[in-house]
């Protein structure tokens, strides 16, 4: 039986994948395909990297933009988080739609299925499957297809610590891997990410946290290894969405634009700002355009930005200029170390109240060069063990690998199957 089974840690950047901390890792790198030009989407974001894995395609043709975004509805411009577990259920009764293409789960839901346990996000979980087409499992609710909750025994009731990752894992072995078998078998684990957002990169806590992660994926790599010993035919593939920078400075753009004149209050639905960690997106009112090359004068003049992204560049990092975005901004970065040696800084973009900041510890969202280093390895049919390909790959071309692996068709993706690249 050909089978695809996907491992993700969430927010593992690949310089940290070392013998010391991460022999599970570093062992299986030996065997699989590495690809050493593996970015992130733009923002380099959880949400809208799982929508761009869920579908193969850029955020321009998901429209997932940002883990926070704007859209225009009845003629407001609305902010939104997308990380709530509403989000695109309400993103469908407000424009029409939910995610704009299909996902894996809708592909693959006339040959067999799909099955994702997740512990990041609710609103990035069921990003992978917000029509209800294969079965998501998730701490804040479960959905087989049809969007049917999964309650009682097979709800997935865990905490996001380290009892409730590994409880999580071991419920997708036994249960998704050997029971059940589904065609694609996801687990996206949500370290290190959560530990790196409190504390800083390299730090003793963190170091433990990378040892966790890695014996999860141990026990993944393993588990697989039985079902091919029994004639399954898997394509293993592990990665990461995005990596880590190491917060230096907070800047608060919205209070920024206000000072400016360029936005009327917080509240204002003018221009709004929300923010993915390091960058930030700025969506201006179709009513307010005049004000637009203004805006991006003062942003291209502030000494927080490394770049500032115009509508008519915006195809070129994957965005379009749905529901007035006007402009994206990747927050100023350098390759300077933290306290612990590890390199790479950003500034971050101050969220919405009520949100934490997270200045010495680590965050992604723009373009700096270790958010953009996220790892890919596969260990499979189409891929040659021990070899590293500096072709550059991104989180689209893994839809598409997933379904040459299964083959069923896979048109209308932005991405391409990566077996046997040259
Ligand atoms: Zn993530």
């Amino acid at each position: 039986m050909r089978r695809v089974v996907v491992a993700v840690l969430d927010g593992l950047r690949r310089d940290l994948i070392t013998e010391a901390h991460m022999p599970a890792l570093t062992r299986f790198a030996r065997r699989s395909q590495v690809f050493a030009a593996h970015r992130s989407m733009f923002p380099s974001a959880t949400r809208v990297v799982s929508a761009s894995f869920a579908t193969g395609c850029t955020p321009a043709r998901h429209e997932l933009q940002g883990n926070t975004l704007a859209l225009l509805e009845e003629g407001r411009l609305v902010y939104h988080d997308a990380g709530h577990p509403d989000f695109l259920q309400h993103k469908r009764r407000a424009t029409g739609r939910s995610l704009a293409v299909p996902t894996l789960a809708e592909r693959l839901s006339p040959h067999g299925g799909m099955v994702l346990f997740s512990n990041v996000s609710p609103g990035a979980a069921y990003a992978h499957d917000p029509d209800g087409h294969g079965h998501i499992y998730h701490r804040a609710g479960s959905f087989g297809p049809g969007r049917t909750p999964l309650d009682g025994a097979q709800a997935l009731k865990i905490a996001q610590d380290a009892a409730g990752e590994r409880a999580m894992v071991t419920r997708f072995i036994d249960e998704v891997l050997v029971a059940r078998r589904p065609p694609l078998a996801i687990v996206w684990m949500g370290e290190p990410d959560a530990t790196q957002h409190l504390k800083p990169l390299g730090a003793p806590d963190h170091l433990a946290v990378l040892r966790q992660a890695d014996a999860n994926a141990g026990r993944v790599i393993e588990a697989v290894d039985r079902l091919r010993d029994k004639g399954d035919d898997v394509l293993l593939v592990l990665c990461s969405d995005h990596g880590h920078q190491t917060v230096s400075r907070v800047i608060d753009v919205e209070a920024e634009l206000m000072a400016a004149g360029l936005k009327a209050s917080r509240d204002s639905g003018d221009v709004v700002t929300p923010t993915s960690g390091t960058s930030t997106l700025v969506y201006v009112h179709p009513d307010h355009e005049v004000r637009t090359a203004e805006i991006g004068a003062f942003l291209s003049e502030r000494d927080w930005v490394d770049r500032v992204i115009p509508t008519a560049e915006l195809a070129s990092v994957g965005q379009a200029s749905h529901h007035g975005l006007a402009f994206a901004v990747s927050l100023k970065s350098d390759e300077e170390p933290n306290a612990f040696g590890i390199p790479g800084r950003s500034f971050e973009s101050r969220p919405v109240a009520g949100k934490a900041t997270h200045l010495d510890c680590g965050q992604h969202g723009g373009l700096a060069r270790y958010e953009q280093m996220p790892f890919l390895m596969i260990d499979g049919p189409g891929f040659t063990a021990g070899t590293t390909a500096d072709t550059p790959t991104s989180p689209i071309d893994i839809a598409p690998t997933t379904l040459a692996h299964l083959q069923v068709p896979g048109e209308g993706m932005d991405g391409r199957a990566l077996q046997s690249l040259p």
